[in-house]
């Protein structure tokens, strides 16, 4: 049986402390790889850190279009580019991408940020995990001027329609499905018209302080729920979901197939 691969997180983030033992519930659960992604170059050389430090865990680079206080400089590029050449667990360039929240960092930074960061996963034969908020057209239109589909990728954490998902399978992309797949009866009908062979899987785990209780923190522990929601609406076994879907991701991300002992 195989393993799960949890293809999107900031585990990074987590106390310190506490990151074994979240990497152990996953495990116990049947995750048994956790991919960490950086949104700066702070935390992505803490994500290659982790990756290194824990077997399970691989990671990606990049800076999220949330976090940009300005263009990307040289220098930057540069950084990340080094953090990808010298680190094998570095699987990907996430996450990158398109934020239009009217809070989000201007434009024209996320924009140039966007297109020097695919250019950056050409240049290095590295797929891309995809971050889209309210810009859906505006993601699938660059990934096209930009020839994303050299690389390809993930759309992470899916929450488009079904003219976008496959926008974005015939660029190469994947679509990922997390938590918002248990409760948006939308989302679900689009799952249903999603072939598997297209299909990952995520928990997008990252600290949730304002939560009342620590237990009620999303971790990869938790996607054991999202593969039984696909396998209800596809109407097939969990074990076809999860070989599938580890296989997808597995074969993007050149990972080692995970299996159980
Ligand atoms: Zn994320």
């Amino acid at each position: 049986m195989s393993l799960l691969v949890d293809c999107h997180t900031h585990i990074n983030d987590f106390p310190p402390l506490e990151i074994p033992s979240v990497i152990e519930r996953a495990y116990s659960e049947g995750v048994g790889i956790i991919i960490s992604a950086g949104t700066t170059l702070q935390s992505s050389q803490a994500c290659v850190e982790l990756s290194r430090a824990h077997n399970q865990v691989y990671c990606g680079v990049g800076l999220h279009p949330m976090n940009l206080a300005g263009p990307i400089d040289r220098k930057t590029y540069h950084n990340l580019e080094k953090l990808v050449v010298e680190n094998p667990k570095v699987v990907c360039i996430s996450e990158i991408g398109l934020d239009f929240l009217p809070t989000s960092p201007k434009h024209e930074y996320q924009y140039q940020a966007f297109k020097n960061q695919i250019q950056l996963a050409k240049d290095l034969n590295k797929p891309i995990i995809l971050h889209s908020r309210e810009s859906n057209p505006e993601v699938i239109e660059m990934l096209r001027q930009e020839n994303a589909n050299q690389v390809g990728g993930v759309f992470h954490y899916f929450q488009g329609d079904l003219n976008t998902a496959k926008a974005s399978i015939e660029l190469g992309f994947y679509i990922s499905f997390a938590k918002p797949l248990l409760r948006l009866p939308w989302l679900q009908e689009v799952a249903k018209k999603v072939p598997l062979e297209q299909i990952v899987v995520e928990t997008d785990s990252a600290p949730q302080p304002w939560k009342k209780y620590r237990k009620n923190w999303t971790e990869p522990s938790h996607l054991p729920l999202v593969v039984s929601k696909l396998a209800e609406l596809k109407e097939i076994s969990v074990e076809q979901v999860i070989s599938q879907t580890t296989y997808n991701i597995s074969k993007l991300l050149n990972l080692d197939l995970p299996k159980l002992p």
